[in-house]
């Protein structure tokens, strides 16, 4: 059947996507109507979408073969957490009434199909949604693009709460099967490990080398093809697994080497398996370095691969017909990896190998934490990857030469900027190596490129202050209002059309709304619609009722001792404390928290199990749970983070001045009209230029504040601890096991981390204790606030209104203006 549906428009919309349908369940499963489940009904409909999406690819396909003037932007990165894609596709292909008309007649609804999806969690957080969102824009405004990552076997691990503690369980995401990809092994690359680099002389008398005696795996790609909203074209995500080339090595086997026999095989098997759990902290693991090699190593020679197939000729022109961004260091060997490429296989000079390279790669600095930059000991390194090694080393000796002429043989510059960090074990400083080779660094937030340019990346700010840029993130609309939140979105539509979706300044539009009653009352309707749907997921999920009256602050994210989920909990335990001494708050509130640790984090694992203990201690005591309640929502993702975060009447973006980059959740949250409690601390400092600060509310130290009581070593949470009543009380009854009488001592650690600095450089090194009043005075406002319902509508729409900036479509079009230099489609 499969008519051609290169044109689906509103008139035939309705027929192709039941014919397709029915089609799919007939012959893609061999199932009738009738007796189908309803998880085959989701494959039938995936499907159904499926086809639509690969029509538009191959359209996509033919411009880019056509359309050679355009520049292609290829975004690696270890992480893309997409979540969902079902409902976002339908949303963005405009075929939504059809389907739900569709659905209807089979008794269902397109809500309980969309759950049967599993979140494909290939990310930690932050870095990998930013990503996501970025794709999401690119498709969108019509960009041509490519994503690169790895196709993980298991995803993020989905966590558990056990007697309050975090449980661990793998996401066997592709459990059921995936509908969204597409297998495309013909263009299936070899990626090599190991070996060494022999030196020999080429035909034409030149010193060469080639990479030798390696283990190799075959890399295979698997497409998703990411819509964009009204959009013609479909982008490719393109995810690499590794497969083994030889199942079994005879020759190896017949010399004796058993292990040698298997290990390609081995390798193959574990590559991939799972995506480490780790966000913003450093492990040297020697299987992470090989996973980032991979996936870099098989995009290199698929950007290389297209671009031949482009031009038909050499590579001279690439950077002008590729460029590709780095989303942080974890794809820094596409450095090394391009020159190998351009001087081993396709004979280039170094200098015209440099030339390429250096125009073509661009790089995005996710943090100044130091236990979170990529530090690869030497040794392991030069094993794994003994070429690049010796280009890295090549790259540097020149680099160094340069800066020895710059600075005037400057030792300290010298010993700072070298790729390599002398020491008791020689390491290879990744930030470095990306600094040195790229055309453009840029930070996420304004806040941030200021500190990179002062701090770790100061003296490259020096040498090349032309490279720096920053570009603020941002996050798609689509997702994070238009699909997560229905009566908003709908609200806007009636009021102001629909220009928001693919223009976020339109909400500016929304202004006049801002004295207007009957307004005001929709939005509080649409505020408690969303309220009403998180009381009833926390009562399907946790069994606990929470009211939908009650003042919802929410700190959803990463648990992370710089987040400080642990100052937002001790503030619970005081207002616990007030209620109980008879000071009852203005309005009843309940307290949501919900993310994940990294598995072997201690401290973040000891604060969600103190989050759960208060919370359990809260939520049964007679008196206080009538005006406080605390709940923490297991397994934070995508998918919950779009039930979550439209819930909230206030947003809490708490973390230490000067350590969160720039922060998205923050902006999700802006957009579906919640206010922020907040610092002064990456997109924060730009969401109250835009809001003013009448409608946010800002607290705590400064960034400089919080440098220069470091520097100076005077900061002291001891005699806090000891002068502050407030205080001293709440942190006596963590220490004592107030709210865990049957294990008494086990917070004793969180008490000794912030009086003593135990396990830490310093005594609370994140300044909870120095933030605590100030905080709890925020919070006061905030129940002021709170009891004149219309004054605080009016700030929620302001918030609204003036979230223009945020959208990720701001964000491609500056990374497009300043850095990639290309054009629509
Ligand atoms: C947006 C998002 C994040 C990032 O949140 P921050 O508050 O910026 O740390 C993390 N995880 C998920 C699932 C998200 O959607």
């Amino acid at each position: 059947m499969s008519k051609s549906i290169s044109k689906v428009n509103s008139n035939n919309k309705k027929d192709f996507v039941e014919n397709q349908f029915e089609y799919h369940l007939k012959h893609t499963l061999a199932e009738t109507p009738e007796y189908s489940s309803i998880m085959q009904k989701f494959f039938a409909l995936s499907n159904t979408v499926r086809d639509i999406i690969a029509e538009r690819w191959l359209q996509t396909e033919e411009k880019i073969l056509k359309r050679r003037e355009l520049r292609i932007v290829n975004y690696l990165s270890m992480e893309f957490l997409i979540g969902r894609l079902l409902y976002n596709n339908i949303l963005n292909l405009q075929v939504e009434d059809e389907i739900k008309e569709l659905l209807s007649r089979y008794d269902l609804t397109l809500d309980e199909i969309a759950l049967l999806e599993e979140d494909a969690a290939l990310g930690n957080g932050g870095l990998g949604r930013l990503a996501a969102c970025f794709l999401d824009s690119l498709a969108t405004l019509g960009y041509l693009s490519y994503g690169y990552t790895i196709r993980y076997q298991y995803g993020l691990f989905k966590q558990e709460i056990e007697n309050g503690f975090q449980r661990e369980v793998p996401d066997d995401w592709m459990k059921n099967g995936y509908p969204w990809e597409f297998p495309k092994p013909e263009e299936s690359v070899k990626v090599k490990f190991f070996g060494r680099s022999e030196a020999y002389t080429d035909e034409k008398g030149r010193l060469r080398f080639r990479w030798v005696d390696t283990y190799d795996v075959l890399a295979v790609p698997y497409d998703i093809y990411v819509t964009g909203y009204d959009s013609d074209i479909v982008l490719v995500l393109r995810l690499w697994q590794p497969k083994a080339l030889n199942e079994f090595n005879f020759a190896e086997f017949e010399k004796g080497n058993y292990e040698k026999a298997v290990y390609e095989k081995n390798l193959a098997e574990t590559l991939c398996k799972v995506l480490y759990p780790n966000d913003a902290f450093f492990q040297g693991r020697e299987l992470r370095l090989k996973q980032e090699y991979f996936f870099v190593s098989a995009a290199i020679q698929d950007i290389i691969r297209r671009h031949k197939r482009r031009y038909r000729n050499d590579l001279y022109n690439l950077s002008s017909a590729e460029v590709i961004q780095l989303n942080d260091t974890h794809p820094t060997l596409a450095i090394p990896e391009l020159m190998r490429i351009l001087l081993d296989e396709e004979g280039y000079t170094w200098e015209e190998a440099w030339e390429i390279v250096k125009n073509t790669i661009a790089y995005t600095n996710h943090t100044v934490m130091p236990e979170a930059l990529e530090k690869w000991e030497a040794p392991l390194f030069q094993n794994m990857l003994p070429r690049h090694y010796q280009i890295i080393e090549e790259i540097n000796a020149r680099f160094l030469n340069e800066v020895a002429y710059k600075f005037d043989g400057d030792l300290h510059k010298i010993i700072n900027m070298s790729v390599f960090e002398e020491g008791n074990i020689k390491k290879l400083r990744m930030a470095n190596l990306c600094s040195i080779a790229s055309f453009s660094i840029n930070g996420v937030s304004e806040l941030h490129t200021e500190i990179l340019k002062k701090t770790v990346l100061k003296d490259f700010y020096e040498m090349y202050p032309e490279k720096f840029n920053n570009k603020t993130n941002g996050v798609t609309q689509r997702r994070w209002l238009l699909e997560c939140n229905p009566p908003l979105a709908k609200l806007i539509k009636e009021s102001i059309g629909d220009g928001w979706i693919t223009d976020l300044y339109e909400l500016k539009k929304l202004e006049i709304f801002q004295d207007d009653p009957e307004f005001l009352e929709k939005l509080d309707k649409a505020k408690m619609w969303n309220k009403e749907r998180l009381a009833k997921y926390v009562k399907e999920k946790l069994d606990i009722v929470i009211d939908p009256n009650t003042l919802f602050d929410i700190q959803v994210k990463r648990i992370h001792e710089y987040k400080r989920q642990l100052l937002n909990i001790l503030h619970v335990i005081h207002l616990y404390n007030e209620i109980r001494a008879g000071k009852h708050l203005k309005v009843p509130r309940t307290f949501i928290f919900a993310g994940k640790s990294a598995p072997g984090y201690r401290m973040a694992k000891l604060i969600i199990k103190l989050i759960n203990s208060v919370a359990n201690v809260v939520n049964n005591d007679p008196i206080v749970s009538k005006e406080l309640k605390v709940v923490f929502i297991p397994n934070y993702n995508v998918s919950a983070a779009q039930i979550i975060i439209p819930a909230a009447n206030i947003s809490e973006q708490i973390s230490t001045a000067g350590t969160e980059a720039s922060g998205t959740g923050n902006m999700k949250f802006m957009i579906n009209g919640a206010l922020t409690i907040g610092t002064l601390d990456g997109a924060n400092v730009e969401m109250l230029e835009e809001v003013g600060e009448d409608n946010i509310l800002i607290f705590g130290l400064k960034a400089e504040e919080i440098e220069e009581a470091k520097r100076k070593g005077k900061y002291n949470p001891f005699g806090i601890y000891l002068e502050n009543e407030k205080i001293r009380k709440v942190l006596d009854m963590v220490r004592t096991g107030y709210f865990t009488p049957e294990t008494p001592e086990l917070f004793e650690d969180i008490f000794e981390t912030l009086i003593y600095g135990k396990h830490a450089p310093m005594p609370d090194q994140y300044f909870v204790l120095a933030d605590f009043d100030a905080y709890a005075q925020a919070h006061k406002k905030i129940e002021e606030l709170f009891l004149n319902k219309q004054e605080w509508n009016r700030k929620s729409l302001l918030n609204i209104a003036r979230s223009g900036k945020f959208s990720s479509d701001r964000t491609i079009e500056e990374y497009v203006r300043d850095i990639w230099k290309t054009q629509k489609v």
